[in-house]
């Protein structure tokens, strides 16, 4: 494939919906895109649970697309979102956490979505309700249940005090800038380090991202610094070649990248990682956890693939384990990447097949979706990585269709960047 086929592809597949079936969606809207329809015949109540990448736009696009007769509440417990994607870019000092947060008043505003700031605690699939940690409840008809993910506790960092010192920085906020806090009091000379934990996780380019972006900063600012990366995996897990570029290249002689090393507990005073490879010690510590799927997947009988993910058929992201709730996002479990681009595109799936179902149409056959990672490699430079996935009736799962890496690491990458991250930030939250 192309590089022009591979990005027709991508386009197509950037609604997250097949193409007759996204033309069928604008022809039933009666005003343009953007403007909630009031004549689709098709009405129920939908409560979502979680406001960030797949909650936000499940939310928008079940109104758009179901019309305003489709009452939609969305429950999350922040104020705002703060976005995981370019927080990296908050540990080189190039942005602040105050400039990724994204409110909920155009969800509200403009599509009419009723959003309620709490934290669900209990779903009660049978009756069809959720209830709220302030007691109140909420019925529903549909539920999307879209919480993200939760870390596993290392042993050592049971304790308050020892979470504050040692950082996963993996939920963007507090913890991202006192990470950079973290980093800017390093001596020169110092040692990072970071640890990777085995698949699935969020944003597979994430981590071996930060270790560029730190090493860069690092080199800089802090001469004679290294970063030592342990990664629980075999190898690096995305982006194989720009990645082994940039630090035995870009970045050599500050990182030092150890595959196939795992955590075994960690001691925050004295600052040493008990390691598969030993005892290591650090000035930081940026220990990353395994995942596992949001509290309220795991504590309401919905990760049923092993204890810790959410099944769901990918027609419909229904829940392969309580019909009548979807769960999309991180918490799925799916043969796509863990990302905020996913997520975007499994809430459209969702979103659609929703709609379907209320008007008692059943759900389009050949969903497809696709995902982008832009990855800072320096303070000026990125690369990249992206994915068309199409419905595989055979296997039940979405596969691979198109893939790609970007073709060195360079400035053009890096303006990109940004302009993707504003486009799929509207497309989710404006
Ligand atoms: C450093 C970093 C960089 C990344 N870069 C990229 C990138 O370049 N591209 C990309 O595509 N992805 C990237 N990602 C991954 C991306 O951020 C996640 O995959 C995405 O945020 C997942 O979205 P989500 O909606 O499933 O969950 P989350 O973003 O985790 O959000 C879950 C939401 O649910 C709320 N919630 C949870 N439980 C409850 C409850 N019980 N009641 C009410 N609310 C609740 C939470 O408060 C939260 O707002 C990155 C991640 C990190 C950490």
């Amino acid at each position: 494939m192309n590089r022009r086929e591979f990005f027709r592809l991508a386009s197509m597949a950037g609604i997250g919906l097949s193409a007759s079936s996204f033309n069928s969606l604008v022809e039933a809207a009666t005003g343009p895109l953007g403007v909630v329809p009031t004549n689709t015949g098709i009405s129920g109540r939908v409560v979502d649970i979680g406001g960030a990448m797949a909650g936000a736009t499940v939310a928008k696009y079940l109104r758009l697309w179901g019309g305003s007769n489709v009452q939609v509440t969305l429950v999350e417990r922040e104020s705002a979102y703060a976005s995981n994607i370019l927080s990296n870019l908050v540990l080189n000092g190039q942005r602040t956490m105050s400039s990724l947060q994204y409110g909920y008043s155009t969800l509200a505003s403009r599509y009419g979505i009723k959003v309620v700031k709490g934290n669900v605690v209990g779903i009660d699939a049978a009756g069809h309700k959720v209830a709220l940690a302030d007691g109140s409840a909420l019925a529903y008809d549909r539920l999307v249940v879209a919480p993200g993910i939760e870390l596993d506790v290392i042993p050592g960092l049971e304790s308050a005090t020892a979470q504050a010192k040692i950082l996963h920085a993996w939920k963007a906020g507090t913890q991202t800038t006192a990470l950079r806090n973290q980093i800017v009091a390093m001596p020169s000379g110092g040692t990072f380090i970071m640890t990777i934990p085995a698949k699935p996780y969020r944003c597979p380019p994430g981590p071996y991202e930060r270790a560029c972006v730190v090493a860069d900063w690092l080199k800089r600012n802090r001469p004679g610094s290294k970063v030592i990366v342990l990664d629980a995996n075999p190898g690096i897990t995305a982006e194989p070649l720009n990645f082994t570029n940039a630090f035995n290249v870009v970045h050599k002689g500050v990182i030092e990248y150890r595959p196939g090393v795992t955590i075994n507990s960690v001691d925050a005073s004295t600052m040493i990682l008990n390691t598969s490879a030993g005892l290591i010690k650090g000035n930081v510590i940026n220990l990353i956890p395994p995942h596992k799927a949001g509290t309220v997947i795991t504590d309401n009988g919905l990760a049923n693939v092993g204890g810790r993910w959410a099944g769901v058929d990918v027609l419909t992201y229904q829940s392969t384990a309580a019909p009548g709730i979807h769960v999309i996002g991180d918490s799925s479990a799916t043969t796509q990447p863990k990302a905020g681009h996913i997520a975007n595109q499994e809430a459209k799936v969702c979103a659609d097949a929703i709609v379907r179902a209320l008007g008692g149409r059943a759900p389009d056959p050949a969903p497809m979706t696709n995902s982008s990672c832009y990855s800072p490699i320096t303070f000026e430079t990125a690369s990249w990585l992206t994915a068309v996935f199409t419905y595989d009736p055979l296997t039940k799962t979405m596969v691979p269709s198109a893939t790609g890496e970007a073709e060195g690491i360079n400035k053009d990458n890096y303006e990109e960047m940004f302009k993707w991250f504003r486009t799929l930030m509207e497309d989710s939250f404006a």
